[in-house]
């Protein structure tokens, strides 16, 4: 069986064509820039190209893209888009409506549409790429939608609520909805079974660190806590994001520099974080160099993001009440061995000790656990596969109708 994964993001569409039998991808994808002069990118398994600039006005121009490419020319991989046996949609926010994966039918999208701003930039454009899978590959290929904020649903009304006038809550839904759910349940299923132990006997802190970033304390294979909070805005200082702050940072911001909410927001998303703090980029690597030549503001903003880190996992630990393992996963959590050191120093007391050889041994997409054999919880480097849930969440829900 083959699966087309979808994940719109608000100027780009990614792609992956996954054969569930060997759980592997026969051809990715990625068209950036849309909306602006467009370029595209696709790659097979076997090692074919595709690499262009081609306008590419909206999303459903560049779904038709893909599935051309998909289908005709040289580096297609399937004689037809019958041979794509359904579409699987990554969603970021679905609400409350959405404690996991669907089909998706009229009414789902009903349902969707009163969630659609929770999520700005990215939920029309999915929505957008949804309706022109209907439209283009017909009624008999069936679509899933699979939420990044399904995963945390399992969260206590004590970890999602915020500490505002309940009416608000009860009138806008405004409330920690989390993110990256996808890739912390992949991740900690991996861990599961890399531990040859069930899911549900084990606590597990898993930390996203990417562009985005995200900490979850998983209980026995449920999420009862994580970081980011109604947007992808909160918890952890981000590449370009702030992270959390005192709101009223933010208000009195507004009053000095008289800003609209739009531009506050713009700020707060695109001028903060990694580069807002260091004046040198938001890209950790960058930032890895420029402190090694000396900038304070970069390594101020390491020492931050690595504080930031072990605060969140001492937290989770206590509200775990215990830990049986610590996870990294994203371009930062996979690769940058000394962001672990320096986070998991000091923390054998809560169980945690990592083995400096085997820390520094792990990255470029390595999996491995890099504890000591003494230390009490173990630590894994789990490179991240959200397509892979994607497809087998879509898989599982063609199996279910029958
Ligand atoms: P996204 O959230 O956009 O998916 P990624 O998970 O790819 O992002 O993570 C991107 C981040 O990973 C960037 O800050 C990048 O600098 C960082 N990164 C990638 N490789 C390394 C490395 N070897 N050392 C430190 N950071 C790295």
């Amino acid at each position: 069986m083959k699966i087309l994964v979808i994940n719109a993001g608000s100027s780009s569409l990614k792609y992956q064509l996954m054969d569930m039998d060997s759980e592997t991808a026969i051809a990715s994808g990625n068209c950036e820039r849309i909306g602006l002069d467009g370029h595209f990118k696709h790659k097979t398994v076997d090692g074919r190209k595709v690499e262009m600039n081609i306008p590419l006005p909206d999303h459903e121009t560049a779904f038709e893209l893909v599935l051309k490419t998909l289908t005709d020319g040289s580096a297609a991989v399937l004689k037809s888009t019958k041979d794509i046996a359904a579409v699987g949609h990554r969603v970021v926010n679905g609400g409350e409506n959405f404690p996991s994966s669907v089909l998706v039918t009229d009414s789902v999208i009903e349902e969707f549409e009163k969630v659609i701003n929770f999520a700005p930039l990215h939920n029309p454009k999915a929505l957008e790429i949804v309706k022109a899978c209907r439209k283009k590959l017909g009624k008999d290929m069936q679509n899933s939608m699979v939420f990044d904020t399904s995963f945390h649903q399992t969260m206590p009304p004590h970890a999602y609520m915020f500490g505002i006038p309940f009416e608000y809550y009860e009138k806008y839904r405004l409330r920690r909805y989390g993110a990256h759910g996808t890739s912390h349940r992949y991740v900690s299923h991996r861990c599961a079974k890399l531990m040859q132990k069930n899911l549900s006997d084990l606590k597990i802190v898993t930390c996203h660190l990417g562009n985005g970033s995200s900490i979850s304390a998983v209980n026995y294979g449920r999420c009862i806590d994580t970081s980011m909070g109604f947007t992808p805005l909160g918890g952890l200082m981000m590449g370009t994001r702030s992270g959390d702050l005192d709101p009223s940072v933010v208000t009195e911001l507004m009053q000095k520099e008289n800003l609209s909410p739009m531009e506050m927001e713009e700020i707060l998303n695109e001028k903060s974080g990694f580069l807002g703090v260091s004046g040198v980029s938001s890209d950790a690597r960058d930032l890895q160099e420029a402190a090694a030549k000396g900038s304070k503001r970069a390594q101020i903003v390491l020492n931050m993001i690595r504080y930031q880190i072990k605060k969140y996992i001492g937290s989770y630990i206590a509200a775990l009440g215990g830990l049986d393992a610590l996870v990294f996963t994203g371009g930062i959590g996979e690769n940058s061995h000394p962001l672990r050191t320096a986070v998991c120093a000091n923390m054998d007391y809560l169980g945690i000790r990592i083995d400096d050889g085997k820390n520094i041994a792990t990255v470029f997409g390595n999996e491995g656990d890099i504890a000591t054999p003494e230390s009490k919880a173990r630590v894994y480097v789990i490179p991240t596969n959200e397509e892979l849930l994607i497809a087998r969440d879509t898989q599982e829900l063609l199996e279910q109708q029958g």
